[in-house]
Order: structure tokens, then sequence, then C-alpha cells
């Protein structure tokens, strides 16, 4: 945890030093209406990491008020992407536990003289709202009688109106200069099935009445949001007044949303994508939702970690996409296992070598504890085309014609002769291997600059290999549209010769394939057909500051 305090931590600082409150509690509150995204995860970051940090609380709690967009599978995706990102919830809780709560809210407020039933149409309700330079003009049933608004409220409940034919709304101030408080529409009709309340209610509460209410009953201490709902402060705490709720009263705090390049950060979209078979589901690996990332490879560690680095602030920005690729690289480099492939392979022929033999390899030469696995050799390997080079540059330190090479926890090999075919094109390289210089216990005094990887030739497995791009191209021309950058060709299909143990790989499992990048298992893979999805490339050139 940094020493800097960001914001948020300074309000809850002063909060617990004052005595407004003497526990932290928070939550989480998505709408059940798609996968969570990368920018969710910097909202569960702050709600459940701030809980975590000062001991106290932060309950889930799906935001289902509004009946038609919402699914059980949704509920399940988002439960599993928060417990894979290693956060727990206090409570688990659903909006719509709280109609009954809402509605007497609404009816305490038509009690006190502060709600009216409308009989204005959605679009005579803005016309009348007035805009940032004119007052509003007052809804002409803004005067009903207490008695008559409880009555059509009841009627509203019971199903006497159709959808849109009443509403009820707040009575606050028809002039502030805040257009949320002109009298906001609190309660509306619509004759939907809920997927939790069945059809008990007709009537559903917005958004605006519903989450301080929820807020509030729940004794969250501390309500944090993106900055759009920064407006609408002043009437999240007037409901809370206003419906009598005890102190401490919950207190919103806005901050500025993720966003980063090339990203996707609209579950509309992103469920456009969906159903259009565009990707192949929500957790296709190249979607930024959380399970997209994940069977990208994303470490959960790693998305926390950058969450972390990139802070807390006020002010809308756009985070570079190479960062939380630093981030990725940073935790692989650290934790995943090396192995050795061969993309483009060209066949190496050992002419001294007889046999066979397993060798020893270390899996990460950065983990605490060294482990090794078996890895099979013999006279005939693959080695990549890339690291040939019949005609060699200058300093070129891989194999060329009468040059050395070590072969990675193998040999030093020569390179003897080469087989061209018709055109010229290697088929085959005629090496041989170099006495005494097996790794680890080299005693050749051959020197070599270059080690290169490879895989035996006779148990190798070829394998799948997703790469992967972006589904944004990148802005041009000031073009930021999604739908006008979708990348068609984000998906890119080849084969590769992979060594032995990768057999043993359980899906999710994630390595460094040796000077190539870094891949992870995908859940498509089926016995010995594995699938990898390209995670990250070893380098790249964005160097977070820390
Ligand atoms: P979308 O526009 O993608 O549908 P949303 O804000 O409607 O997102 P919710 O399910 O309502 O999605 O979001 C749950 C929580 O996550 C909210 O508190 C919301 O503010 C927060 N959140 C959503 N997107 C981001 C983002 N890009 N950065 C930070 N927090 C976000
Ligand atoms: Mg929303």
């Amino acid at each position: 945890m940094s020493e800097s305090r960001n914001f948020i931590e300074e309000i809850i600082d002063g909060d617990l030093a004052s005595g407004k409150v003497n526990t932290v509690y928070t939550r989480f509150p998505p709408e059940p209406n798609g996968y969570l995204h990368v920018g969710h995860a910097k909202s569960l970051c702050i709600n459940f990491g701030l809980a975590e940090q000062y001991g106290g609380k932060c309950n889930l709690r799906f935001d289902d008020t509004n009946p038609c967009k919402e699914d059980q599978e949704y509920v399940r995706s988002i439960k599993a992407d928060i417990e894979w990102l290693g956060f727990k919830w206090d409570k688990l809780l659903f909006a719509s536990d709280y109609f009954d709560v809402m509605f007497d809210c609404a009816v305490k407020l038509i009690n006190k003289g502060l709600a009216y039933v409308s009989d204005e149409t959605a679009e005579e309700i803005r016309q009348r709202r007035g805009s940032l330079t004119e007052p509003g003009v007052e809804s002409p049933f803004r005067n009903r009688s207490i008695e008559e608004n409880l009555q059509l409220f009841y009627d509203m409940r019971d199903g006497k109106f159709e959808d849109g034919a009443k509403v009820l709304r707040a009575k606050i101030d028809m002039a502030s200069p805040n257009l949320n408080m002109r009298d906001p529409v609190i309660y509306r009709v619509l004759h939907a099935t809920h997927h939790n309340t069945g059809d008990k209610w007709c009537i559903y509460p917005m958004y605006d009445f519903a989450h301080p209410i929820e807020d509030a009953y729940e004794g969250i201490t501390h309500s944090i949001c993106t900055l759009e709902f920064e407006d609408h402060r002043p009437l999240y705490d007037w409901v809370v007044v206003n419906c009598d709720f005890p102190a401490p009263q919950p207190q919103q705090i806005e901050f500025a949303r993720l966003n980063i390049t090339n990203t996707i950060m609209s579950k509309r979209f992103l469920k456009r994508l969906v159903d259009e078979g565009k990707v192949m589901g929500w957790d296709d690996p190249r979607m930024p939702t959380l399970s997209g990332l994940r069977r990208r490879g994303y470490p959960a560690a790693a998305l926390r970690d950058f969450c972390e680095r990139i802070g807390v602030s006020k002010a809308n920005s756009e985070v570079e996409e190479g960062y939380l690729h630093a981030c990725v690289r940073e935790n692989l480099n650290t934790y995943a296992n090396r192995v050795m492939a061969v993309f483009d392979p060209i066949k190496v022929v050992l002419t001294n070598y007889n046999g066979s033999e397993i060798l020893s390899v270390e899996d990460n030469p950065n983990a605490d504890e060294v482990t090794y696995r078996d890895v099979p050799f013999s006279s005939e390997i693959y080695i990549d085309r890339a690291d040939f080079a019949l005609v060699p540059p200058p300093k070129y330190h891989r194999l060329k014609p009468d040059g050395y090479v070590r072969l990675k926890g193998a040999y030093i090999i020569h390179c003897d002769d080469v087989v061209l075919d018709d055109n010229g094109e290697v088929v085959e390289i005629r090496c041989s291997v170099v006495p005494n210089s097996k790794s680890g216990s080299d005693t050749s005094g051959v020197k070599v600059k270059g080690v290169i990887q490879w895989v035996d030739a006779n148990t190798c497995v070829k394998v799948q290999v997703r790469k992967l791009q972006s589904l944004l191209n990148d802005v041009v021309d000031g073009v930021t549209d999604f739908t006008l950058r979708f990348n068609e060709n984000s998906m890119q299909v080849v084969d590769a010769y992979v060594e032995q143990s990768l057999l043993k790989a359980k899906v999710e499992d994630k390595f460094q394939f040796m000077r190539v990048g870094y891949y992870v298992l995908d859940k498509d893979s089926n016995g010995s057909n594995l699938v990898f999805n390209e995670i990250v490339g070893l380098k790249d050139s964005f160097k977070p500051n820390k």
C-alpha cells in the first residue's frame, strides 16, 4: 500500500478521525445486464480494496431495479469474476429485495408532502424541465392533496394504470440550478416480469431514488461511484435525509472512470459483439471482460496491481493499453514457467549423436524455489527458421553455416552442412554436437554467444496458437466510434511445436515460450489437441513509472 493517500482515503481518514463513522462499509453495485469488464475491476479494487485496507466490509449488491435487461447468467458470471479477482463480499444482496422498503419510503415522502403523482408524459416532463439557463415550469399536478396522491400511488401499485400513464415525482424545486432536483421522477409504471420478484410489482423505482435507499438501509458509509453521478449527489442526499434514515448517513464519493486506449468499456457494445457473433462469447480471449482477460491469461494479481498503480483520480483520462500489458508481463516474468516452442520449424539432424536422453531443464529462473522438468532430446530436433541465417548479418549470434550456437538446456552444436531444396530454401541443417558441452557441466571450452530454443522432433507436440490483437483499430482522424473501428483481423490461428511436458498443462496454466512470448492453455483444448492463447509479447517499449 502506497504511503501517499488518494482523495477517497483522505475523506475516510477524516470521517474516522472526526468520529462521523467508526467503520468503513462499501458496496459494489453492478447491474446484471452483462459481464464485468476491466473498468469494473477498477471499481472493485476501490470498493473491496478500501474495505480490506480499513478492516471494514463490502457488499455485493446487484442493481436489478430495471426488470427488462437482467439475466441469471450475468449474476453467475459477476460473482465468479469477483471471486477470481480474490475479493470476498460481506453480504450478497439484490436491490429488488428492497422494493417494499422503497415503496414505504415513497409513501413516507407523499405523507410529508414531498412527492406527488403526475399524469404528464415523459415528453411533457422533459419540456417543462427548463434548461441550465431557464428555470423549469411546475407540473399542473404538483399541488394534488396528500390523500389524492396516496390513493393514486396505491392505484399505480395495484395495476390500475397503463405503462407511462402516471409517475411519482419528488417535490423539490423546479427552479433549482441542478436539473436533477427539478422534481425528478422516482417511480414509474411498468408491467414487466422481474427475474426476482416476478409479477408482484408493476411499478419500479428509478435509480436515483433506489440507490440511496439501498445504501442507507445497508449502513453503507461511503458510496463510491463514477464522476457522471456528481450532479446527482444533491438528490442522493435529499432522499437519504427525507426518508429519515439515521446517521451516519451514507456519503456519495465520485471518482473518474477507467478508460484504456483501444479498449471497449461499454457493456452494450460488448453485448453487441457477442450477439452478432463477432467474438466467441463474453469470455473470448480478446474481450476486455474479466472473463475474457482471465481466459487470455491475465493473472488476477496483475489486474489488481494495475488498478493500484494507476491510482484514483477526479479527472477523466485514458490509460495506455501498454501499461496494463506491462503489469501482466511483469507478473508473468516472475511466475510463469519457461518452456520451448518452435513456430516455424527447420529440422536439425545431429549427425554425431546417437539414441536419446531426458534432459532436466530449469522451469523458471525467477522462482523462489528452483524446479526442473524433463525434456527429451534426440538426434533430430526442430529449431525456428528465424534462428538460422544462410547469409548472416554482422554479429549474428544464432545458427549459421560453420557457426556455433547453444541449444537451451542441452548442448552446443556446430553447423556442418545445409540441405537446400530446388528453390534454395533450407530444408534441413546438419550439425554436430560439441563434446562435453552439456548445459550445467560444460567443459568443452567452446564459447558461444547465442542460445536458442528447440524441440525434439520425435516427441514434440503440434499445437494451435491464437495470435491476438485488439478488437479495436487505432483512432484515425478523430473517429472514436467503436462500431467504425472494429478490427476484423484480431485473431490469427497458427501451428506450433511444443515440448512434450505441455501435455501435462492444465487450462489457464501460463507459460513463457522462451524467446517468443507468454501463452496460456485455453479451455478449447481437448486431450492432446492443445490450444494456446497469446497473452503478451516478451518486450514492450512501455515503461510504467512506479
Ligand atoms: P457500462 O456503461 O459498461 O454498462 P455501468 O456503469 O452501467 O457500465 P454497472 O454495472 O452499473 O455498469 O457498474 C457497476 C459499478 O462499476 C458502478 O459503480 C460503476 O460506476 C462502476 N464502473 C463501471 N464502469 C467503470 C469504469 N470504466 N471505470 C470505473 N468504474 C466503473
Ligand atoms: Mg449502469
